[in-house]
């Protein structure tokens, strides 16, 4: 956490003022509050800019927040000049000495008369320099090269470590900051009497007060302000600056505002440029899920299923940021943004068969017989000349319409002597072509933010243009068995003991959904083992368990995470399935399935995959449901959902595995999908219409 609760960065201005409509070279002032960054304040003026930072300084004071304020002018000037002047090594003696000098008015100001005035301290002509005003003042050269024996350092020592700094001693020309400095200084002085000993100036004074001010200099973070590319760079500058100190670690902030011995001052940030931008350039995260989301309101029972969905819906959110990824890796990844059309499909008017083209208004009924011009026209070589009136053109299929074609005649409609074509009318105007933008015009949302990328949309988005798509990052989900008796494939397992089914089933089927496995493998029924099993699963976005589920003695998992996870035990009133247990381990939700590999693959199917869907950004997803008669009676009882291994049979009729028992494994791999009974009873009736859910409509093939 960052010691302080509010950044607010303010890009400072030494001219005029600027006019009530925002603008560029006004004063432009970026805050985070809490992590949360506001839009950019403009001020207009120095006058309503002192005002806004004094009110807004003591609202923060008030609200007992901690403030870093940081402006983007030196704080002091090179050593030994404070002294000159004030008779004081003292930076605050200069503030001060400034502060009882200078004048500001929003369309008018003495910095000119300053500046000379402070020159008088010196010998020679100078430091100051770069009047541009229309009077000339007594003292101060309009150009830099004018000047000789001030005796003062052209630059402070942090200018010649940040290249491309300006010096304060130049008043004018584009990147100058000496007026900035003159107008700015006085402002922080009056800012430092009223807030007393609440505000500290960096590197100044230690930096621990309330309230602490430094100096900035938004070009460390350029390359970011850059690719923002706002008209406006200082609401830009202001906005980022203050994200990317807001997302500093701690160590690094406090790197930031080191203890400097100098009465010249130091830029905040300078040496850490690269942990600024790299705050910026991290994807945009969303908060985690709430820890207690899976409580159940008191007094629910057995929830039927669909209950039981709506209520997993409600509760979880995309949890992934975004990236941008090429098309050719995007295939099964979820689009984190509408994609737009950056060209028509297709581009041009074009031929839908080879044949002959030419101007409709030049034919009619009854043989017509029109001179062909020389060229031709195919798809990827457009014909650049125009085909007469009366004329026509061989073309390809594909190929661009050439001025003066509106209509094509196929070519088997056709007969040729190479010189002229001939064949039959009427033609229908526009006869076998296509028109520009007929399938997608430019600009058109092709896809929407949440759809997850099918080989078609793929081809879509290649013909309309983009090479890369913003896309959420891939879900990362842990997968872990429970169960003393378990060993893996491969392993020696005596009787008492069972290959791990799983595991294999659910990470593949994971994968299959488009999300990164994490396999934390299998887990005995220990606490310990269990609890550092979950720990290293915390990295990733969401947890799936199987075993050890219910509240049965041996049930680690049930009672680990209702000591350390608020446990929600979900009792389903479903068939294959015991309670689904839900919980949050360090934020990250785990589905706790049945050990069952029945159980666990219908409870993977109807519960997970839209749970995960939901966290990985690409919305609610519902299973195929298709509507097929039956080729079996059965009679079902009240009070719960039922989902029996199912498939369609050659007579087109859907047939049951032999046994409902949930531990045959071989049924799950018999079936193609599920049979979806409700919540009430049913007599079932061969030839009555059933719902089956198949395999391939969950993803799961
Ligand atoms: P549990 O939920 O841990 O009580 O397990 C219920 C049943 O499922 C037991 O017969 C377990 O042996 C079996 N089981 C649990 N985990 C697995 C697994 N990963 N693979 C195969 N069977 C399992
Ligand atoms: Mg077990």
């Amino acid at each position: 956490m960052s010691p302080f609760d509010t950044i607010v960065m303010v890009d400072w201005s030494g001219g005029h003022d600027r006019g009530a409509a925002p603008v560029k070279d006004a004063i432009w002032a970026g805050v985070v509050r809490a992590g949360i960054s506001e839009e950019p304040v403009y001020l207009r003026n120095r006058q309503v800019a002192e005002t806004w930072l004094s009110d807004f300084l003591e609202a923060e004071q008030t609200a007992g927040r901690r403030v870093l304020a940081g402006f983007d002018f030196p704080f002091g000037y090179p050593t030994g000049v404070a002294e000159a002047i004030t008779g004081r090594a003292d930076p605050f003696a200069l503030w001060d000495w400034l502060e009882a000098r200078i004048e500001d008015a929003p369309k008018a100001n003495n910095r000119w008369q300053v500046a000379g005035d402070i020159n008088a301290h010196f010998p020679g002509s100078g430091p100051f320099w770069g009047n541009v005003g229309k009077t000339d003042i007594a003292g101060l050269p309009r150009k830099g090269t004018a000047r000789s024996g001030h005796g003062c350092a052209e630059m402070r020592a942090v200018e010649r470590v940040a290249k491309g700094a300006f010096s304060v001693w130049q008043l004018a020309g584009a990147g100058a900051v000496g007026s900035q400095v003159l107008m700015g200084l006085p402002v922080l002085a009056r800012l430092r009497r009223r807030f007393g000993d609440a505000l500290s100036v960096w590197p100044f004074e230690a930096p621990e007060s309330q309230i602490v001010l430094a100096e900035i200099w938004p070009t460390l973070i350029n390359v970011a302000v850059r690719a923002e590319e706002d008209p406006i760079r200082d609401r830009a500058q202001v906005r980022l600056l203050a994200q990317a100190i807001a997302g500093l670690e701690p160590g690094d902030l406090a790197a930031c505002l080191e203890p400097r011995s100098s009465e010249e001052g130091w830029i905040f940030g300078l040496g850490q440029e690269k942990k600024l931008l790299s705050v910026l350039a991290a994807p945009l995260v969303p908060p985690p899920l709430k820890d207690d989301c899976f409580a159940l309101p008191p007094g629910v029972d057995w929830t039927p299923v669909p209950e039981a969905l709506a209520r997993l819906r409600g509760i979880l959110h995309q949890v992934v940021g975004q990236e941008n990824v090429q098309l050719a890796q995007a295939a099964g990844r979820v689009l984190a943004g509408d994609v737009r059309a950056r060209r028509s499909n297709p581009p041009t008017a074009n031929a839908a068969v080879d044949g002959y083209g030419f101007a409709h208004a030049a034919t009619g009924t009854g043989p017509q017989i029109l001179p062909l011009v020389a060229g031709r026209a195919a798809a990827g070589q457009a014909f650049s000349g125009t085909v007469p009136h009366g004329h026509a053109i061989r073309i390809l299929t594909g190929a661009a319409l050439p001025e003066g074609v509106d209509t094509v005649v196929m070519q088997e409609d056709c007969r040729t002597d190479s010189r002229a074509v001939a064949f039959n009318g009427p033609v229908k105007p526009r006869a076998n072509t296509r028109k520009a933008g007929e399938d997608v015009e430019k600009g058109q949302v092709i896809l929407s933010a949440g759809q997850r990328l099918r080989p078609p949309d793929l081809g879509l988005l290649a013909a309309t243009g983009q090479d890369v798509v913003p896309v959420y990052r891939r879900l990362r989900v842990a997968v872990i068995s429970t169960g003393d008796e378990l060993r893996d494939a491969g392993d020696a397992a005596d009787e008492g003991q069972i290959y791990d089914a799983n595991r294999p089933m659910l990470a593949a089927l994971l994968s299959a959904w488009g999300y990164e496995v994490i396999d934390l493998g299998r887990q005995p029924d220990n606490a310990g083992t269990i609890r550092d099993a979950l720990d290293r699963a915390a990295g990733a976005d969401a947890i799936i368990t199987s075993g050890g589920a219910s509240a049965g003695d041996e049930d680690h998992i049930s009672r680990l995470l209702r000591s350390k996870g608020r446990l929600s035990n979900w009792r389903i009133a479903l068939k294959p399935g015991r309670p689904l247990a839900l919980a949050q381990w360090r934020c990250v939700p785990v589905f706790g399935l049945p050990g069952n590999p029945v159980a666990a693959l219908v409870c993977a199917l109807i519960f997970a995959r839209p749970a995960l869907s939901l966290l990985a950004g690409a919305g609610w997803t519902e299973p195929l449901r298709m509507q097929v008669p039956a080729g079996f009676a059965k009679s079902k009882k009240h009070g719960r959902a039922e989902y029996p291994r199912a498939r369609i049979g050659a007579d087109g009729r859907v047939e049951l595995f032999k046994s409902e028992g949930s531990g045959r494994i071989s049924g799950l791999s018999w079936a193609d999908g599920l049979l979806e009974l409700p919540f009430e009873a049913q007599e079932i009736a061969p030839g009555d219409l059933v719902t089956f859910l198949p395999y391939a409509g969950f993803g799961a093939e």
